[in-house]
């Protein structure tokens, strides 16, 4: 494949970032990977494993010269991070983000940015509960979905050349509204996620009652909602923040339903139940069949990272 971007700059150096610079080498879809993080540990720890061509002391001399700069940072970080490096960018380069909910950053970022430079914000659908500079591996990104959310006006070209990259980087690109995108990700991402960390924190509650046997008997269901909530607390406090209507809305529908099973169960209405569970089967099927996820119960994480 040839080459897409002659450099990429990418700021923050989690778990996005460091499988961004994996799947970059693995396809050689760029010239040379600049890479900066906040804190001195992670610059170090990057360094060490030889993640990037180059990592800067500051974000303003990492995004220097770059054609490409991809925002790899918590939402609420985004605004900062543009500000900084804001008079460093290249006239024509494109700047891009990874951050899960789009309108936000399409906010904090869009007004920042110099004439002259492109920016197509992107979300990879991928990840693990895992995060930081050694937790990256190239083929996070394989056979799953990047939805870009470009704003009205933007260049074609740097959208094309963005969705060059993300192919490469092996995940199916698809354009859609940013707000669109934000709620159709809190139904399939920020309310489970909320869930999952709402169980969790009751069992956790139930542990102090039952001295621990919440965990030596934890099952597969609980197991599961336990990986989800080990998902890094600063990434989602934001996600949250930033997606507030979207998430709010669902949540009601969410506790609608909820209340629906409360009710089925209490009355002893056992076709309700069955009805009700038999649809959802349905739907974990379909997204087998579509390939986003495995037969093990596993959200489709397990082996990696
Ligand atoms: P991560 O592994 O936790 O890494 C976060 C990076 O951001 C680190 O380099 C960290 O720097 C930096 N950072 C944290 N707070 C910052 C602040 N206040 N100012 C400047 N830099 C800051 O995170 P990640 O999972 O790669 O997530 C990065 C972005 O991708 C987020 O916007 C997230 O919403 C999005 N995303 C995540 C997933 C997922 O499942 N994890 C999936 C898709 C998209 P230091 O290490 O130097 O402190």
């Amino acid at each position: 494949m040839s080459i897409v971007y002659e450099r990429v700059a990418l700021i923050g150096l989690g778990l996005i970032a460091s499988s961004m610079a994996h799947a970059m080498r693995r396809a050689g879809l760029v010239g040379e990977i600049v890479g900066y993080s906040r804190s001195k540990e992670t610059r170090d720890t990057a360094r060490e494993i030889g993640l990037c061509d180059r990592v800067e002391e500051s974000a303003a001399a990492a995004v220097e010269d770059a054609d490409l700069v991809v925002l790899c940072v918590p939402v609420g970080a985004m605004e900062a991070v543009t500000l900084e490096i804001a008079p460093a960018l290249k006239s024509g380069a494109t700047v891009s983000d990874v951050g899960s909910t789009k309108r936000a950053v399409i906010e904090a970022v869009r007004p920042h940015l110099p004439e002259g430079v492109h920016f197509v914000p992107a979300h990879p659908l991928a990840g693990t509960e895992q995060s930081g500079p050694t937790s990256g591996f190239a083929e996070l990104f394989d056979n799953r979905w990047c939805l870009m959310t470009p704003v009205e006006g933007t260049a074609p070209d740097a959208i094309a050349r963005l969705t060059a990259l993300w192919t490469g980087l092996g995940s199916n690109v698809e354009e859609m509204d940013p707000d669109h995108h934000d709620l159709v990700l809190a139904v399939t991402s920020h309310a489970p996620h909320l869930i999952a960390y709402t169980m969790v924190g009751v069992a956790d509650d139930l542990r102090r009652v039952t001295d621990s046997e919440v965990v030596k008997y934890s099952a597969a269901g609980f197991r599961d909602f336990t990986r989800i909530a080990a998902s890094d607390p600063t990434m989602w406090r934001d996600v949250f923040l930033t997606n507030k209507e979207a998430t709010l809305e669902i949540l009601g529908r969410f506790t609608e339903e909820l209340f629906a099973l409360q009710r089925a169960i209490r009355t002893g209405d056992g076709e309700h139940l069955h009805d009700y569970f038999t649809r959802t089967r349905a739907i974990r099927r379909g997204i087998i069949e579509a390939g986003q996820d495995t037969d093990a119960p596993d959200f489709g994480r397990g082996g990696h990272g």
